[in-house]
C-alpha cells in the first residue's frame, strides 16, 4: 500500500500525537516496529503496511534508499523513466489517451506492405511517443518546442510528418496530396482510423504501408537535419522512398489519392512529363478544414521526373481557388527567381488556370 502511495502514508497525521518519526514506532529494546504504540495511534490499515516494512535485525545507521531500484541506488536510468511517468501523468489528454486504435485496427497496420521498422515506427506515431520537439518540451528536455527545420511551427507530430514545407515537398514528390485535414496534434492517429475503416484490410495495407514508408523517410531526414547537422532535402528523400518501394513491391507507377477524401480513393492520374529538355512545375492545394492555415504546394520537374526544386508556403486560404491560385502564383515567383521563363505550369483546377492565362478580373472574393 505505501508503495502505491509512493512510500507516503496517504492519511493525514492526527494533531497532538507522540508519532513523528519512524524512530517513534520502533521499540528501542528489540529494534522492531511497536505494534502496540501504533495501534493506538496509526489507522490499522497503515499499521498493516508499515508492518510488511521489514527492520533490520542487527543494529545500523539508516540510509537513503531508492526504491525504484532493486538494488536501492540511484541511476540516471531509473530517475529519468520516473520523471517520465510523472510528467505523462500531469500531461492531461495527451493523445494516446484521447484517441487509441481498436485492437483490429492494430491488427491491419501490423499487417502493412512494409520493413518492420517502418511498422515499429507507424506505433510510434499513433502513440504519439515519437521524439517530436513538441514531446520533448513537454517532458523538459528540450529548450523549445518548435520546429528544428523550419523554426515558426510547434514541432507536433502531425507537423514533423505532414505539414512542415519541407515534409509537404516529399509528399508532393510522391504523388500523394498532402493531409488537408490534419490540424491538431494526434489527428494523424485519427486519419488512420479512418483509413484502415474505409478501406478494408487489403486496400489499407498496402495504401498505409506506403503512407507509413513516405513518413518513415520523412522522419530520418528530419533526424539527419537535426543530429548530422545536415539540410533537409525533398528530392533525396523521394529518391530513397521510390528505392524502397521498388524493393517492396512491383509497382513502379505512382497514382495520385485524394488523402484528404477517403472516398476518392481510386481517383487516380498519371504525371505527363514535358518534352524533352523542358522542365514542368506542378501547383496544388492542401486546403485547411477550418481557420487555420493551408499550404500551396509548387514543384519544378525536368522531363525525366526529377524533382529540380519546390516550394511550400503556409497560407490562409479562403476557397479551393484562391488556394490554387495561391500555388500557380508560388510557382511563378520561384520559375523567377531561378531566371526560367518557358517553364510550362500545371495545375489541375481549370478556374484557375482559366484566370492565370486570361485578362479576365477574377472575382472578388478571390
Ligand atoms: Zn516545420
Amino acid at each position: 500500500m505505501l508503495a502505491r502511495n509512493g512510500w507516503r502514508i496517504s492519511t493525514p497525521k492526527p494533531a497532538n500525537r507522540a508519532i513523528n518519526k519512524v524512530e517513534d514506532v520502533i521499540d528501542a529494546k528489540t529494534g522492531q516496529w511497536d505494534t502496540q504504540k501504533m495501534s493506538m495511534e496509526i489507522p490499522v490499515e497503515v499499521m498493516h503496511a508499515i508492518l510488511e516494512i521489514p527492520l533490520a535485525h542487527v543494529g545500523r545507521t539508516d540510509q537513503l534508499v531508492w526504491h525504484f531500484n532493486p538494488n536501492g541506488c540511484y541511476s540516471v536510468k531509473s530517475g529519468y523513466h520516473i520523471a517520465l511517468q510523472n510528467q505523462s501523468e500531469k500531461v492531461p489528454n495527451t493523445p494516446e489517451t484521447s484517441f487509441k486504435l481498436e485492437k483490429e485496427v492494430w491488427k491491419v497496420l501490423w499487417k502493412m506492405k512494409a520493413p518492420n521498422k517502418v511498422k515499429n515506427f507507424w506505433w510510434h506515431v499513433c502513440r504519439n511517443i515519437l521524439a517530436t520537439k513538441e514531446n520533448l518540451f513537454k517532458r523538459r528536455c528540450a529548450k523549445d518546442n518548435l520546429c528544428p527545420i523550419c523554426d515558426c511551427e510547434v514541432e507536433t507530430v502531425d507537423h514533423m510528418l505532414f505539414l512542415c514545407p519541407w515534409a509537404n515537398m516529399v509528399w508532393f514528390g510522391c504523388n500523394i496530396k498532402p493531409f488537408g485535414d490534419l490540424r491538431g496534434n494526434g489527428s494523424a492517429v485519427k486519419w488512420t482510423d479512418d483509413m484502415v475503416k474505409v478501406l478494408g484490410t487489403n486496400k489499407a495495407t498496402e495504401f498505409m504501408g506506403r503512407v507509413a514508408a513516405i513518413a518513415w523517410h520523412i522522419w530520418k531526414g528530419r533526424n539527419d537535419f537535426v543530429f548530422k547537422k545536415g539540410t533537409v532535402n525533398p528530392q533525396r528523400t523521394v529518391d530513397s522512398i521510390r528505392h524502397m518501394e521498388r524493393e517492396i513491391s512491383s509497382i513502379h507507377v505512382i497514382s495520385t489519392v485524394q488523402m484528404d477524401n477517403p472516398l476518392n480513393q481510386e481517383e487516380t492520374s498519371t504525371w505527363r512529363a514535358p518534352d524533352v529538355g523542358r522542365l514542368k512545375a506542378n501547383c496544388d492545394v492542401a486546403l485547411p478544414k477550418s481557420g487555420k492555415k493551408g499550404k500551396a504546394v509548387a514543384m519544378l520537374r525536368n522531363w525525366k521526373g526529377k524533382m529540380m526544386e519546390g516550394v511550400a508556403r503556409s497560407v490562409h486560404i479562403a476557397s479551393s481557388l484562391g488556394g490554387e491560385l495561391y500555388a500557380i502564383r508560388a510557382a511563378c515567383e520561384m520559375l523567377l527567381s531561378l531566371g526560367l521563363k518557358e517553364v510550362e505550369v500545371e495545375s489541375d483546377n481549370k478556374q484557375a488556370i482559366a484566370l492565370s492565362v486570361s485578362e479576365l478580373v477574377p472575382p472578388w472574393s478571390v
